[in-house]
């Protein structure tokens, strides 16, 4: 089994599934990451770049994955996935998903305010067409608690009907590596700090009788 994480910023990874993904690796699930954007010059340094990038290495460490072959970047600027040409977006997707060839995809859901985050969506579900030679049978889609909560009004907020029951221990590995992201965190009661995101596994865990848990929406399943 093989599952690609799609993450438009680094630090959604961890946000959205990171003890799920710490899960699945236990289990033998080989998960990769792909990184959609990064920071850009002049607005950051190349210095900023360079930082943003050794912490989503140690954060990927910090899940268990080898960042050399299961880290992966696409390189387009944050911020900017709304100007940038979808056909674009959606063919660089397209390829990585043919390089790792995932059985399992899981991608940011689509209501959101972030911008970035409703563009790779949709190129998620370009990517991912169920045509003939397609190796992807389930797509999921993840929550990014820390802007899915401003979305209420929009289309498409989301709505789990999966959930992924956490042990301690997947659990702490997400916060941990959620520590690694020292420029994307925040102090409490910030949405993406780190406390925020133990209530946020704890409160999810909770509506389903179990102590952590981590929820997904279906979009697509193929069974065989
Ligand atoms: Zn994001």
């Amino acid at each position: 089994m093989r599952t690609l994480v799609v993450a438009p910023h680094p630090d959604d990874e961890v946000i959205g599934c990171g003890g799920s993904i710490v899960k699945w690796t236990q289990a033998g699930v080989e998960v990769h990451v792909l990184l959609v954007t990064q920071v850009w010059e002049p607005k950051w340094s190349e210095a900023e770049l360079a930082k943003r990038f050794a912490e989503a290495h140690d954060a990927a460490e910090c899940m268990g994955l080898h960042p050399d072959g299961q880290l992966w970047t696409a390189r387009f600027p944050t911020t900017q996935l709304n100007i940038t040409p979808a056909w674009l977006l959606a063919e660089s997707l397209s390829d990585r998903v043919a390089d790792i060839q995932p059985d399992t995809l899981i991608i940011p859901a689509l209501g959101d305010v972030n911008r970035d985050h409703e563009e790779v969506h949709k190129a998620c579900l370009v990517a991912s067409r169920p045509h003939p030679g397609c190796p992807v049978k389930r797509v999921w889609a993840y929550e990014t608690t820390c802007t899915a909560a401003f979305a209420t009004s929009m289309p498409g907020v989301f709505r789990p009907d999966v959930y992924e029951v956490l042990a301690p221990v997947h659990a702490n590995a997400k916060l941990e590596a959620m520590k690694c992201y020292k420029s994307e965190q925040r102090d409490w009661p910030h949405p993406r700090s780190v406390k925020a995101l133990a209530h946020f596994c704890i409160e999810r865990g909770a509506r389903v009788g179990e102590p952590f848990a981590e929820c997904f929406q279906i979009i697509r399943e193929i069974r065989p």
